[in-house]
């Protein structure tokens, strides 16, 4: 099995690299990942400059791009191999709700079923037990059928930070909900002018048993599958008898 792994945090990254290890033990991986933290940055494509990857160790390379840059570069030409499966992560800090609008993780994932392949997002609540989810992915992989991955649909893999065993499970999960951001954060430069950082993560308002986060909070692995198409097929009526009544 010939397995693309990328991620959102950079190669360097200790999730994606305890990963990389763990699956050579039974399959060929081949990491193109970005050369730094890019999380966040959703399915953005770098159009205005040339993409540039570099030869690591292992035949790994590590790319001036984003997690969506390096799993469309490896796909679409760049790699001569053909790949099985797309797998983006660990990454550290989870992927749940509204999260996956902004997550590069989850980005690289989407960008690997658009061009064809069975691909898998995971992410683990923490930093710690990176071993954890490793062990939760390579448990899934042989029982995971192409048939399971419907065309434009990815798997979104959220596991707590704790040791394996104390793991109770693994829940088909729907979305939850994040509350409103809070206000950016607003400091002065050393020259006086006003700098903003982007603030944390919201709680989540809609955390109810069958979400992701219900499933995550209380020790269980929670599975989500993502679609691309965000039509709002309950609105389409509404808004074709508004179009009409005007
Ligand atoms: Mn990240």
């Amino acid at each position: 099995m010939n397995i693309l792994l990328s991620n959102d945090d950079g190669y360097h990254a200790e999730g994606i690299q305890i990963l990389a290890r763990e699956l050579r033990k039974f399959a060929d991986v081949t990491i193109v990942a970005p050369d730094r933290n890019r999380s966040a940055a959703s399915g953005s494509l770098t159009l205005v400059e040339p993409l540039r990857p570099r030869h690591l160790d292992d035949g790994d390379y590590c790319v001036n791009g984003t997690p969506a840059d390096c799993v469309h570069l490896a796909l679409n030409g760049f790699l001569s191999g053909r790949m099985d499966l797309v797998i983006s992560g660990i990454n550290a800090g989870v992927n749940l709700g509204d999260d996956v609008i902004y997550s590069g993780t989850v980005a690289a994932a989407l960008e690997g079923r658009h061009l064809g392949l069975p691909s898998i997002a995971v992410s683990l609540d923490g930093r710690r037990y990176y071993e954890t989810a490793a062990r939760v992915v390579c448990d899934l992989i042989p029982k995971l059928h192409t048939r399971l991955l419907n065309p434009r649909e990815i798997i979104n893999i959220n596991v707590p930070d704790i040791p394996y065993d104390q793991i109770k499970g693994i829940k088909v999960c729907r979305l939850g909900h994040r509350a409103a951001s809070a206000e950016v954060i607003k400091q002065q430069d050393p020259r006086g002018e006003s700098i903003y950082w982007i603030g944390p993560a919201a709680l989540p308002e809609d955390d109810e048993e069958g979400t992701d986060f219900h499933a995550v909070n209380n020790g269980y692995v929670a599975i989500t599958p993502i679609q691309v198409d965000m039509t709002s097929y309950n609105s389409m009526s509404a808004l074709q008898d508004w179009l009409e009544s005007e």
